[in-house]
């Protein structure tokens, strides 16, 4: 731990050291090592409902809630006792089980564009799958993304990518062959100009479109108004399809995810995160006659040995149904909105430099006085002081993201009494990096 932080991290930085000697830099997912904002990870013993604890003792109100797919909170009971009873009966089969066809059934009732969906085991198997599907369904190669969006690892999505790689600074993946890159497009986010110029250029090879339609992975950026309609009416117009990759925004802006809160409907859409309740998984569905092209309907490939898992199944179905009771996500908007505003005010009164993004229960502070609408405006944030308040909120016992390209994500199980504390920590955090 750095001098000017106190928290107590012995116990993690030893076991932090023995990871390293087995995992490449000690992580299983690297942003998850505390690079970019130089300190020791936090090692975690356990969570319960709005907290995380460390093996040093350490308690933290959490806000990266596993990068997003806890909203109803750590180890909740409801979840918890689901998965027990369903492992109790055997974790896995290679067969099909009920609960799988239970699970397509709430996403389809929920998600307007998913007539039919397949289960997989990660956003990424979601994203790949999904352009692959586009490709095959077009006859087409290239795809079009967004500069600072992370869709997952796959070699055709790892060309000027947020998250990690944002966090990180590296430039396009190595081992990323050119014959795959040449075929991905990406332009600014928000400028739909750009997106018309590209269609112009390359509009009959374009397979598809394929955007965060809140951009959740070089911080939190919302669609400008008009964005995503006008991606609505370009593919349209060019024949390509438009992939809204809801990993993370999925059952968090809202029940019906971004494109009911924005009243967009893409051809495909790909889930993750909280559609599994803390187990992996992920999801790629759509318009049927494009979804039934895959194999065993049609002839594109994709499968998965542990694909609609049970376990993974009744976790994700458990955490929707919680969702479903009344006022869930009003009071997410509510105590979200209460956070924001607490740390404007904070910013304002202390006179650093502050821009606050908000959707639903996605909320970034950015230490910057430009309007963030893009992954340019994004990197205009101090991150020397990001780093400086990570550790320090660290210190006031609130765990964010290790990262200013992360959003913080708000759990039905942070009470008002969590919200306040985090608003006071936030105060002392920023008045420490002053
Ligand atoms: N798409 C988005 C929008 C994401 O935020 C992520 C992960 O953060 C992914 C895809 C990849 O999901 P996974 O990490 O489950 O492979």
């Amino acid at each position: 731990m750095s001098e000017q932080f106190k928290r107590d991290d012995r116990k993690s930085a030893a076991a932090f050291e023995e990871a390293k000697r087995y995992i490449p830099g000690g992580v299983n997912s690297p942003v998850r090592a505390f690079k970019s904002v130089g300190l020791t990870p936090a090692y975690i013993e356990r969570g319960s409902g709005s907290r995380v604890y460390d093996i040093d003792g350490n308690e933290f109100i959490d806000y990266v809630g596993s990068w997003g797919p806890l909203i109803v909170g750590h180890a909740h009971p409801e979840v918890v006792e689901a998965i027990k009873r369903t492992a109790e009966k055997g974790t896995s089969f290679g067969a099909p089980t009920e609960i799988e066809t239970e699970m397509a059934k709430l996403v389809c009732e929920r998600v307007p564009s998913i007539e039919i969906v397949r289960m997989v085991n990660s956003g990424t198997e979601a994203t790949m799958s999904a352009l692959r599907l586009a490709r095959g369904f077009t006859g087409r190669s290239k795809i079009l993304k967004f500069e600072g969006c992370y869709h997952g690892h796959a070699d055709s999505l790892l060309i000027k990518a947020g998250s990690g790689v944002a966090t990180l600074g590296l430039p396009d993946s190595p081992g990323v062959p050119e014959g795959v890159a040449i075929n991905t497009i990406t332009v600014p986010y928000n400028d739909l100009e750009s997106v018309r110029l590209a269609f112009e250029k390359f509009g009959e090879e374009i397979a598809a479109v394929i955007v965060e339609p809140v951009a959740g992975n070089m911080g939190v950026v919302p669609p400008l108004p008009g964005f995503l309609q006008g991606l609505r009416d370009v593919t349209k117009q060019y024949g390509s399809l438009l992939i809204f990759d809801e990993v993370m925004t999925g059952f968090r802006v809202g029940y019906n995810c971004a494109q009911g809160r924005f009243g967009i409907t893409p051809d495909l859409t790909c889930l993750g995160k909280v559609i599994g309740g803390g187990l992996p998984v992920g999801a790629y569905g759509g318009r049927r006659d494009i979804m039934e092209r895959m194999a065993p309907s049609g002839p594109i490939y994709q499968a998965g040995t542990l694909s609609g898992n049970p376990l993974a199944m009744i976790a994700g179905y458990t955490t929707l149904k919680l969702l479903e009771k009344p006022g869930v996500y009003d009071e997410l908007e509510r105590k979200s909105a209460r956070l924001e505003e607490g740390f404007l005010n904070n910013a304002k009164e202390l006179g650093v430099p502050s821009t606050i993004n908000r959707v639903g229960s996605m909320v970034c502070p950015f230490f910057t006085d430009v309007h963030v609408t893009n992954y340019e405006t994004a990197k205009t944030s101090d991150l020397a002081r990001f780093g400086r308040y990570f550790g320090h909120m660290l210190d006031l016992g609130v765990s964010v993201a290790p990262s200013q390209f992360e959003g913080m994500f708000v759990s039905a199980a942070h009470s008002d009494e969590d919200i306040e504390a985090t608003i006071a920590a936030n105060r002392e955090a920023l008045k420490r990096t002053l």
